[in-house]
């Protein structure tokens, strides 16, 4: 319905706190969800989601939703359903050039967005295309699914600079795991690894250190540079033979 969704934009400050505390709540739900099986659900989340943000912002169940980076206004109402806008052509009172009677939904999208704490900086977040083979399906069921495992991946990561080294490195780990692990390091990798440092870079090291701090660098007795000489060399105006 058109006017509801342009009453939701104008509160999207408010539909953003909600949406952030039931997200909150779904994703806590997880475990509850996963032993039932998200596929089952999946059904009757979809309807409840169709039912619920269909009426407050005419959502077209793309499957991927991003209200929270665009105000609070479904992109997908765009007769260009563009996902990152708005187009050029939109009008001089801010309607669009497809539907003239409606308000282009991106000047509708970044009036939201302004309403919204980082709402200015998550609407200049570049979108993806849609994936039109989710549509139709719950981003509620979605976004509990992600967050919760991400959670259960930062939990089991012993150290969480391990986490972000996996983060910053996602195309690495997918065709190699090993090469950025998240999961603890068993005791005996570990040690071995320690072994290691010991032997070769410490030792090193530590031998160096010694050979700098224990030998002090002379030259045979003969090469003791005069007293009276800079560096070894004769003083300026002594003229050597
Ligand atoms: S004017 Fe706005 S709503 Fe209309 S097609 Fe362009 S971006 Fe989409």
């Amino acid at each position: 319905m058109y006017a509801v969704r342009l009453f939701a934009t104008r509160r999207s400050r408010f539909f953003q706190r909600l949406y952030r505390l039931f997200e909150a709540v779904i994703v806590a739900l997880d475990p509850l969800f996963r032993r039932i099986g998200y596929e089952r659900l999946e059904a009757p989340f979809a309807f409840l989601e169709r039912n619920t943000k269909g009426f407050l912002f005419d959502c077209k169940m793309c499957g991927q939703c991003v209200l929270s980076s665009t105000g609070m206004t479904c992109p997908m109402n765009c007769p260009k359903n563009l996902r990152n806008g708005p187009c050029g052509g939109v009008r001089g009172n801010g309607n669009c050039e497809v539907r003239p009677w409606m308000r282009c939904v991106w000047v509708e999208a970044w009036d939201g967005a302004a309403r919204m704490p980082e709402g200015l900086d998550r609407i200049r977040v570049v979108q993806p295309p849609v994936n039109r083979e989710l549509e139709g399906s719950s981003s509620w069921l979605r976004v509990a699914r992600e967050k919760a495992a991400e959670m259960r991946e930062a939990r089991q990561s012993a150290d969480p600079s391990k986490h972000m080294l996996a983060r910053a490195f996602r195309k690495a780990r997918e065709i190699e795991p090993a090469a950025a692990p998240v999961a603890f390091e068993p005791d005996a990798a570990l040690s071995v690894q320690w072994s290691r440092q010991r032997t070769s870079v410490y030792d090193a090291e530590a031998g160096q250190e010694k050979s700098v701090g224990d030998k002090p660098e002379e030259g045979p007795v003969g090469d003791k540079p005069e007293e009276g000489s800079i560096g070894g060399k004769p003083k300026k105006g002594k003229e050597q033979v």
